[in-house]
């Protein structure tokens, strides 16, 4: 057996959907799920005599990201036709960028659990997409929907830095979490408005020359990423331990059987015969022009995780989840506004409400409870009002019933009881009632202390002020 260790190499192509109202090339709607070529003009179906004309927002776009990812933006850029037959391109070839794309040589850093990692970016580009084939449904027909031809896409592309499958999932998030704070990509994954292709490659431990690389196509989610990657990794090593070349080709991942499969070999360069696009002139974007756009660039992940940090003093893991979508770092802060204690907020908004989230398979724009409803809750908690298990029951009742705190507490009669006659009178009661365990708890038998604070929790259905039972049982116990 070959004890030779192998390290992984991975480069990502993303392919990020721009959202911007028209497509890239005509006026026609990038809305989704509208009828099948109900959003289509001479142009994005490449009728012969009908000539683009550039959308300034989606150039303004990659613009944006190409700085929020500490790309330089090229003073001289251009588009190239890739040429290919398919039947979703009408034109027969499809408006992208090859040697003067947009932006170059930039970087994003990640931390997937080995400290921080730094991510060349390659370049970032500007194309168009393309329709749609549809195969089920229509018995031996195909359809094509061109809906989508002509919706502006960036691409782009990693360097082959990424070192494992969770780098290369967790280098996707921060790309979409950049992309969200920015707003230039939705970032949906499932309807496929962020896209990655994934090319992989293994090597002895120790070698400087990278091996053969292989695509891997049709990952929906974070998951399916790594998962693909992570069978790639163990084809290709058994393959070249077994003596068996790997084939520079395109893989699709099946998310049925969790294996990749052979899909064609990988096409070269030259088989696309680019060329200038003669149809679009070059750009030449103003230096005054990019500087406007950097200074509409908000505070991004990176340096809103390390403000939680400092400013608010919350540990790496909640300022990291916090700041992961900015809509959801805004509810932090705002609840911080309303006067709420940083890591009490973080508490409750990584716990309960996450939770509920989950359970109801929403996102934060669509949160029923509001950081107002929240700091409500935590400064009845903080006044003794409610006890925090009660605060609990009464978060979730506010979630769903979207009811004030007050007006749940009121209906429920679940105020917290901190007065000392009325626990005491419960304590007396649970003490009397139980005998032997009061007996053997007066012998020194001291684990038995939290079956008498149960006892009287249950009594009081969980009402009573844990701090005052506590201080009541101690005494009593003791025979005071
Ligand atoms: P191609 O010419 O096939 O398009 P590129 O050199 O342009 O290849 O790279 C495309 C992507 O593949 C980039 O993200 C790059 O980082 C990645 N890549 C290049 N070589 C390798 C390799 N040997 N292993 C893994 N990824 C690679
Ligand atoms: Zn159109
Ligand atoms: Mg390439």
């Amino acid at each position: 057996m070959s004890t030779i260790k192998f390290e992984t190499v991975i480069g990502l192509e993303v392919h990020a959907q721009l959202l911007t109202e028209s497509k890239i090339f005509c006026g026609c709607s990038t809305k989704f799920g509208l009828p099948p070529n109900s959003q289509t003009c001479p142009v994005c179906t490449g009728m012969p005599g009908s000539l683009p004309v550039l959308n300034e927002k989606a150039l303004l776009f990659t613009i944006k990201t190409g700085l929020a990812t500490n790309c330089s933006i090229s003073p001289f850029s251009r588009f190239a036709r890739k040429n290919y037959f398919y039947p979703d391109l009408p034109k027969g070839y499809q408006i992208s960028q090859y040697e003067l794309p947009v932006c170059e040589h930039g970087h994003v850093d990640i931390n997937a659990g080995e400290g921080t990692r730094r991510i060349g970016i390659t370049r970032i580009h500007i194309e168009e997409d393309a329709g749609k084939n549809i195969h089920e449904g229509a018995g031996p027909y195909s359809f094509v929907d061109l809906n989508r031809a002509g919706v502006p896409l960036m691409e782009i592309v990693s360097e082959p830095d990424l070192r494992n499958p969770k780098e290369a999932s967790a280098y996707m998030r921060k790309l979409r979490a950049i992309l969200r704070y920015i707003g230039v990509c939705d970032g949906n994954m499932e309807q496929g408005s962020l896209r990655c292709d994934a090319n992989i490659s293994v090597r002895p431990e120790g070698s400087t020359r990278f091996g053969t690389k292989v695509e891997l196509k049709n990952m929906n989610s974070f998951k399916f990423v790594e998962k693909a990657l992570e069978y790639e990794v163990k084809r290709q090593i058994s393959a070249i331990k077994n003596g068996e070349p790997i084939f520079q080709e395109t893989r699709l991942w099946d998310t049925v059987t969790g294996t990749t499969q052979s899909m064609r070999s990988k096409e070269e360069a030259h088989d696309y015969r680019y060329f200038p696009e003669p149809d679009l002139v070059p750009f030449m974007p103003a230096k005054e022009w990019v500087e406007d756009i950097r200074s509409a660039i908000p505070e991004l992940p990176d340096a809103r995780r390390e403000r939680f940090i400092s400013d608010y003093g919350l540990p790496e893991y909640d300022a990291e989840l916090l700041t992961s979508e900015k809509a959801l770092a805004e509810w932090f802060e705002e609840t911080l506004k309303l006067g709420a204690q940083p890591k009490a907020a973080s508490n409750w908004i990584m716990g309960e409400l996450m939770r509920l989230f989950n359970e109801d398979g929403i996102s934060i724009e669509e949160s029923p409870m509001t950081p107002a409803g929240l700091v409500e809750l935590l400064k009845l908690i903080d006044a003794g009002t409610i006890s925090g298990k009660i605060a609990k029951t009464v978060f979730e009742d506010m979630y769903k019933s979207r009811k004030t705190a007050a007006e749940i507490i009121k209906e429920k009669g679940l105020v917290q009881i901190s007065g000392t006659e009325e626990l005491g009178a419960v304590i007396d009661q649970v003490i009397s009632s139980n005998p032997g365990e009061t007996e053997r708890c007066r012998a020194g038998e001291e684990k038995l202390f939290g079956f008498f604070v149960g006892q009287v929790m249950k009594a009081t259905k969980g009402k009573g002020n844990p701090a005052v039972i506590n201080e009541l049982l101690k005494k009593k116990l003791a025979g005071q």
